[in-house]
């Protein structure tokens, strides 16, 4: 579903950030990229949607090379879900949800029908918190925004980057065992940026762990927790 052909990054300065790298996430499956900061995990999850170009190598995206896919097709079939998600102050918790899919040619109606259903999966429920707006939530309330926004658009593949790094710890365990669940339930293909390993183990189906712009493992929670 995505897969890494050799790819590299060398930003302007010289830094390499991504070195050489190939792997292969399957489809419905949820893969932590794990490892220090600085080590390329963000950089390597942008390439997916094409916010950063590699300079070498290239990425399959269900076969398609991302760099021949329009970033509107491409931001159709990708959800993206960062550390500070920017929703719209503007407008309620029901509208942000709903906007982008009527932006993509969803009748505004059923947008709006959607939405409901989606922050209800993620745990809002639409009538107390449909009418907010993002001021009037709690930092964990809002990233559950973002991940109901990012579901909009039905996209088979996920990218989170630290979605729940900036929550304090119970409330990041609440996040992670309601995404669990939801990850049950919808099965996207997700590549998902932490640099806490405890997350890592907790959510993926396998685990990259990162060095300096390779990956130095990747396997299942299980061998990657047994490993020496
Ligand atoms: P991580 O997500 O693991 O923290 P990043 O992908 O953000 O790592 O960064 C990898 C390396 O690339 C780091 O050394 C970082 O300083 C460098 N880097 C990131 N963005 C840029 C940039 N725009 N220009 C130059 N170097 C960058
Ligand atoms: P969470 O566990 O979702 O992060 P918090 O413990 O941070 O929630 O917040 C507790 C409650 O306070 C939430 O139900 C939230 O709706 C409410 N709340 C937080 N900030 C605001 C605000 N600025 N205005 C109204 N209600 C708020």
């Amino acid at each position: 579903m995505i897969r890494f052909e050799h790819v590299t990054k060398r930003y302007d300065d010289g830094t390499t950030a991504v070195d050489d790298l190939s792997f292969e996430v399957a489809r419905g499956e949820l893969v932590t990229l794990v490892g220090p900061s600085g080590c390329g995990k963000t950089t390597t999850m942008k390439m997916v949607n094409r916010l950063i170009e590699p300079t070498a190598g290239r990425i399959l995206l269900d076969g398609d090379d991302v760099s021949a896919v329009d970033p509107v097709e491409l931001r159709r079939r990708i959800g993206y879900v960062i550390q500070q998600v920017g929703l719209f102050p503007h407008r309620t918790v029901l509208d942000n949800t709903a906007t982008v899919p009527h932006l993509l040619g969803v009748k505004r109606a059923r947008a709006r029908e959607r939405a409901a259903e989606l922050l209800d999966l993620v745990g809002l429920d639409p009538a107390v918190f449909g009418d907010r707006y993002p001021d009037q939530l709690s930092g964990g309330q809002r990233q559950r925004v973002g991940v109901a926004r990012a579901l909009a658009a039905d996209p088979p593949v996920l990218l989170m980057d630290e979605p729940f790094g900036a929550v304090d710890p119970v409330v990041r365990e609440r996040l992670q065992n309601e995404f669990l669940r939801l990850q049950q339930s919808v099965r996207k293909t997700v590549l998902f940026v932490t640099h806490d390993i405890e997350e890592a183990v907790r959510l993926g189906d396998r685990i990259a762990v990162f060095g300096q712009g390779r990956i130095e493992q990747f396997d299942t929670p299980s061998t990657v927790l047994g490993a020496p």
